[in-house]
């Protein structure tokens, strides 16, 4: 029988390695996306309060927007331009 130990890090392991090939192939897809932006305007939007990053196609977040991170509404967020 495999020693819990050996096993948390198996699965460790298995979890970088995920999270490296998540973070090259997000990289990858960012680069298609910048070129795509062309097309499909969207806008930043910063929580002032935590500093969580939002992106939304409409120049206005939903009135009903609330920060996943903090919790505060769309009147927390400035808008950013790039
Ligand atoms: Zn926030």
């Amino acid at each position: 029988m495999m020693p819990p130990c050996s096993f948390t890090l198996f699965y460790f392991q298995d979890v970088l390695e995920y999270a490296s090939g998540y973070t090259l192939s997000a990289m990858l897809h960012s680069d298609e996306r910048t070129v795509s932006m062309s097309e499909k305007k969207t806008y930043k939007f910063v929580c002032q309060v935590c500093g969580y990053e939002v992106e939304v196609d409409t120049p206005e977040l939903p009135e009903d927007f609330v920060c996943p991170v903090c919790g505060v509404g769309p009147d927390q967020f400035d808008r950013v331009d790039e």
